[in-house]
């Protein structure tokens, strides 16, 4: 009888260091007693295709894709998913058995999902959204609130031809607002989503005027370092209903999971101090 293979996963990036996954994936692993690892990889621009073309030899089953590689690992993938494809860009690697490469992208689904578990009476149709930022992250949500049906996403970016590009892929739904009114339009939002890289540690605050948040409004945060951000300070003291960053990453990583290890995980309380050691 052969002997049964150690299944590898983990995570390409560079910066690689930085990464929660590694502690999220491994926390998982020894939850459901699986014989498996899942690595951390830095690797750089000019040696992305050589180093996804040799993992498969080694015994991985996939991996995670982060900055700055979401983009380029397209152009490897033998198989795009539609949402991929849509988003323009891929964060989870399949290695399938007949040696195709399969790229997904589940920023979308991990957003939605923290939404729902942080914010369960949200009802996406209930009325407009304000995105702040129009990056990649930005066209994640973009696309899932799309899908959920919400009536019209207010898209405010520093860089307007960003955002006016979300609005040319992703419809009429889309309104674009210059970034000097983003103050201007929380006031109608049922829901603000900041995916700007403002306010995270390192990075400069956030300094829209929020004074026009109102009570009930549910505002998410992408960032989750720190957790507790200017946004969602000054929105919980303005009584909204607010959803951090954490779940989103934590999310995003459950489908990879479950395709490398044969074991949907669960997002609880214990993940998420897991992710925060
Ligand atoms: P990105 O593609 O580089 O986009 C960055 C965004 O931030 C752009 O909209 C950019 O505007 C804006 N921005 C940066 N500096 C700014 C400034 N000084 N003033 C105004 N706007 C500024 O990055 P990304 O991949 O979308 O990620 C954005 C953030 O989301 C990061 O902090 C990342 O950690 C977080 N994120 C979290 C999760 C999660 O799971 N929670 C997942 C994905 C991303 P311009 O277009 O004008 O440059």
């Amino acid at each position: 009888m052969s002997e049964q293979k150690i299944p590898l996963a983990g995570v390409v990036g560079a910066p690689i260091s930085h990464s929660r996954s590694p502690r999220v994936h491994r926390h998982w692993l020894n939850t459901y007693g699986i014989q498996g690892y899942y690595i951390p990889m830095e690797v750089a621009s000019g040696d992305l295709e050589d180093a996804i073309r040799t993992l498969p030899k080694m015994g991985f089953v996939g991996v995670n894709v982060t900055i700055p590689h979401k983009e380029a690992v397209m152009a490897i993938a033998d198989q795009i998913t539609d949402r991929a494809t849509l988003i323009g860009a891929a964060n989870t690697l399949i290695f399938r058995p007949d040696g195709k490469i399969h790229a997904d992208n589940t920023d979308g689904y991990g957003f939605i999902t923290n939404l729902q578990q942080g914010a369960p009476g949200y009802d996406p149709k209930s009325g407009p959204a304000v995105v702040l930022g129009a990056g990649g992250a930005s066209r994640a949500v973009v696309a899932s609130l799309v899908e959920a049906g919400v009536p019209e996403i207010l898209l405010t970016n520093r860089t307007r031809d960003r955002a006016e590009q979300l609005r040319e892929d992703f419809g009429q739904r889309v309104r674009v607002v210059d970034w000097v009114q983003a103050g201007n339009i929380l006031e109608e939002a049922k829901l603000v989503v900041n995916t700007t890289s403002l306010g995270m540690v390192g990075k400069p605050e956030l300094r829209v005027p929020l004074d026009g948040l109102q009570p009930g409004t549910v505002v998410n945060d992408l960032i989750y370092a720190p957790l507790q951000t200017r946004l969602l300070k000054t929105a919980e003291e303005a009584g909204c209903v607010t959803v951090d960053g954490l779940g989103m990453l934590l999310h995003q990583a459950v489908p990879g999971f479950e395709r490398w290890f044969g074991q949907r995980p669960e997002v609880d309380n214990a993940t998420r101090a897991a992710a925060l050691r």
